[in-house]
């Protein structure tokens, strides 16, 4: 049976780690939060008593963390002194690709095999087992690493070498975060001019104004049951994360000398959202913002 660890069981992770172990995998599964270990133990998932013990024995070894700086300390401190180095190392966190590309060195000079894989598709495609993954490794590696992902995934793609999946994630996630300000505005305007909603979404996501953020994701609640937005905008993706991956694509793009207005002008609204409350909810919540109302409370 393939042991997989798995370290970082949050709004992603939890259901993640969960699929594998559906998947017939033995999980031993990390977290800092006992709440999400719990919570792993309850979805069929062995809870490990610190990551460095989660990993000792494991085939593969599954990261989803927060950001670089995690990633970093978990792979120096607890990964790569005490997995086996015939485990197959996959960090499916969003991360800067400089830390994508540090992490591989390392991992590469103690002799593992390492992908960066970021994922799109939000927390129900992980519950669901449907994420697109974006992967840098050797291509030697990508069958390895496909198989690893397997019972996470609808698609995997290799876009690269070590950490050409992450900066595949940040132009991605670029795109999302201007379309989402996009149709909140729409929707926010739509309001003022006495049209409906849902009218609004019929006709929209039937005519160019269609986009991920309208017709999977909608911020205005009601249309896409599924969407944040129906339960007050909790879980999801939150608005402190895509303000995180703007900052990283901001900072790939000055780096790159590319131009990147309208990705600066999304960080700003984030950032100011941020600033009023906003950044623990799912950030299609900015849409409270833009209509002029206060972020929703806490839950
Ligand atoms: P989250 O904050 O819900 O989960 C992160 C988990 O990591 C937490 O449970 C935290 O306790 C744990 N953690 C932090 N440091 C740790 C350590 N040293 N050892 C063990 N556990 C540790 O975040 P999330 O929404 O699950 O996102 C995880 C990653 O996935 C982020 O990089 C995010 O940008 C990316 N992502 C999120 C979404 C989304 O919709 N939420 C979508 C795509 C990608």
């Amino acid at each position: 049976m393939t042991r997989v660890a798995f370290i970082g069981l949050g709004n992603m992770g939890g259901g993640m780690a969960a699929n594998q172990a559906k998947a017939g995998r033995e999980v031993m599964a990390f977290d800092l939060s006992a709440a999400a270990l719990d919570r792993a133990r309850g979805q069929g998932c062995k809870a490990a008593p610190s990551a460095s013990q989660a990993v000792a024995g494991a085939d593969v070894v599954i990261t989803m963390l927060p950001a670089g700086a995690h990633v970093r300390k978990v792979y120096a401190e607890d990964i790569l002194p005490h997995a086996p180095k015939s485990a197959l190392l996959v960090d499916c966190s969003t991360i800067d690709v400089d830390s994508a590309r540090a992490v591989a060195a390392q991992a590469k000079a103690a002799g593992f095999r390492f992908a960066d894989a970021p994922v799109s598709g939000g927390t129900a495609a992980a519950d669901a087992g449907t994420l697109a993954f974006m992967v840098g490794c050797d291509e030697p590696d990508f069958a390895a690493v496909e198989a690893a992902l397997e019972p996470m995934s609808r698609i995997t793609i290799r876009a690269g070498d070590h950490g050409a999946g992450q900066a595949a994630k940040i132009c991605n996630n670029m795109v999302l975060g201007i379309s989402m300000i996009g149709v909140c505005e729409a929707f926010a305007l739509a309001e003022k001019l006495g049209l409906d909603g849902e009218r609004f979404f019929e006709i929209a996501s039937k005519s160019s104004g269609q986009c991920w953020s309208l017709t999977s994701y909608c911020p205005w609640p009601g249309p896409v049951p599924a969407a944040p937005s129906n339960r007050g905008y909790e879980g999801g993706f939150a608005t402190a994360m895509m303000l995180k991956d703007l900052k990283l694509a901001q900072e790939a793009a000055a780096k790159a000398g590319a131009a990147a207005p309208l990705g600066a002008a999304a960080e700003g609204l984030y950032a100011l959202f941020d600033r009023l409350g906003g950044g623990g909810k799912d950030f299609s919540a900015i849409l409270e913002m833009l209509r002029g109302h206060a972020p929703p409370p806490a839950a």
